[in-house]
């Protein structure tokens, strides 16, 4: 499957980030949980060094827990500050106020030791479009949305919500752009429904994920559609259009139209809590063994 990008604003979209990035502490990077890494964008490491970092695993309530905890380990591994949240119910939301204190830790220690007592850490929020980061940001600020104006040396217009003694939040998110170049990653976005329709084949998306659910999470399209799952996912479809009863001219099992079932259900969690990518974590060297030999 082939995808078309068209990245329109992107080189002012990361010239502003650059320059709010200057005025921030820590940057809060929202990826969605059921693609961590495809959902992540690639130069926000280099935009966002010698910041604190931390991400978010939104959307959680939609992957699988145990995948999640994998990423979080696996990020963590990397050196981020990770939380799981669901913005929408604001599950995990309440904790990320800890998540920054933790991240900003050294920086609290610094200030500090300088004799600055109680300045509030600024924040930002970033990601690709998308992963919630505007239903963070309202869950998050929650009423306490009082802005504080604009700040000296501020670009006029930006705008701080002071959370509370600890913490500002720039108002608006930061927007990334997605790997677009990788057609995998593609196909990810386009299963959470992060691509434009206008540009999918929906038939065909909706067999690329009944092959992954069939090879990941067998059995899970089975019970959802209580069909048999076959090891033709043209098959698959066919059985849950015939169950659905779609139907099209000359009694023919409507295949567009089981497709667009599937991949609907499948966006708002309704087969089952899928994550679409694994983390590969590094080997760790045997190195206590090689010790015991040394003191021998
Ligand atoms: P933005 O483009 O990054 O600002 O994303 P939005 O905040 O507009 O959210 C995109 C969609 O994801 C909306 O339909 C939200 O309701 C939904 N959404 C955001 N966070 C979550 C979450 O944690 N879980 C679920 N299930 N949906 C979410």
């Amino acid at each position: 499957m082939h995808f078309q990008w068209y990245p329109g604003h992107m080189t002012k979209a990361k010239r502003m980030m650059q320059e709010d990035i200057k005025l921030i502490d820590v940057v809060i990077e929202l990826v969605d949980a059921r693609i961590p890494l495809s959902s992540k964008n690639p130069d926000i490491d280099q935009i966002a060094k010698n910041k604190s970092r931390i991400i978010l695993l939104n959307k959680y309530d939609l992957a699988s827990q145990q995948q999640t905890n994998a990423w979080k380990s696996w990020f963590e591994e990397k050196g981020f500050f990770v939380a799981l949240v669901n913005s929408k119910s604001g599950t995990g939301v309440k904790n990320v106020h800890e998540v920054i204190q933790q991240a900003c830790k050294e920086k609290i220690e610094r200030d500090r030791k300088r004799g600055i007592m109680n300045r509030p850490v600024r924040a930002m929020v970033v990601g690709i479009p998308n992963v919630g980061k505007s239903t963070f940001i309202n869950s998050f600020a929650g009423r306490a949305c009082a802005k504080t104006g604009n700040k000296p040396g501020v670009t006029k217009g930006k705008q701080w919500i002071r959370l509370n003694k600890n913490v500002e939040l720039l108002d608006t998110p930061g927007i990334l752009w997605p790997k677009f170049e990788d057609q995998l990653v593609g196909l990810r976005l386009a299963f959470i429904g992060s691509i434009k329709e206008e540009i999918l084949n929906m038939s065909e998306l909706s067999l690329e994920l009944i092959k992954f659910l069939h090879e990941h999470y067998k059995g899970m399209l089975a019970n959802k559609y209580e069909i048999e799952e076959s090891e033709d996912s043209l098959e698959t479809l066919t059985n849950i259009a015939v169950k659905r009863g779609c139907k099209q001219k000359g009694d023919l099992p409507d295949i567009d139209k089981a497709a667009s079932i599937v991949v609907d259900d499948f966006r708002n969690g309704r087969i089952g809590r899928v994550t679409l990518e694994f983390p590969i974590f590094e080997e760790k060297e045997e190195t206590e063994e090689v010790d015991e030999t040394i003191k021998e």
